[in-house]
């Protein structure tokens, strides 16, 4: 057994911080964005968090995500998009008025 860094071990490596990066640190740190749904089922407002691109689901359904309601607790597809409200990391260039 050798201690020796092959290539292969140093993209493995590689691979396993980008995974921890893109899983826990991006959804606790990075930029996500919040938006005010409305469930179509009982026409009550909620508040949701997402993480742009952070997710396989977003990249797979892009803006769109199936939530259930939290208050009659029936799933929705919701444009998290058009629904955005502000950003929470991503705005401190830009001072909005
Ligand atoms: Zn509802």
């Amino acid at each position: 057994m050798s201690l020796t860094l092959d290539p292969l071990a140093i993209l493995l490596v590689g691979v396993a911080i980008g995974l921890v990066v893109l899983f826990f640190l991006l959804p606790r740190y990075g930029p996500h964005y919040t938006s005010k749904l409305t469930c179509p089922c009982c026409r009550k407002s909620f508040n949701f968090h997402w993480i742009p691109g952070a997710t396989i689901a977003s990249l797979v359904q892009r803006n769109y995500r199936v939530l259930k309601c939290p208050y009659c607790h029936k799933k929705s597809t919701f444009d998290v998009a058009a629904t955005r409200v502000r950003t929470a990391r991503a705005n401190k260039s830009k001072v909005k008025a």
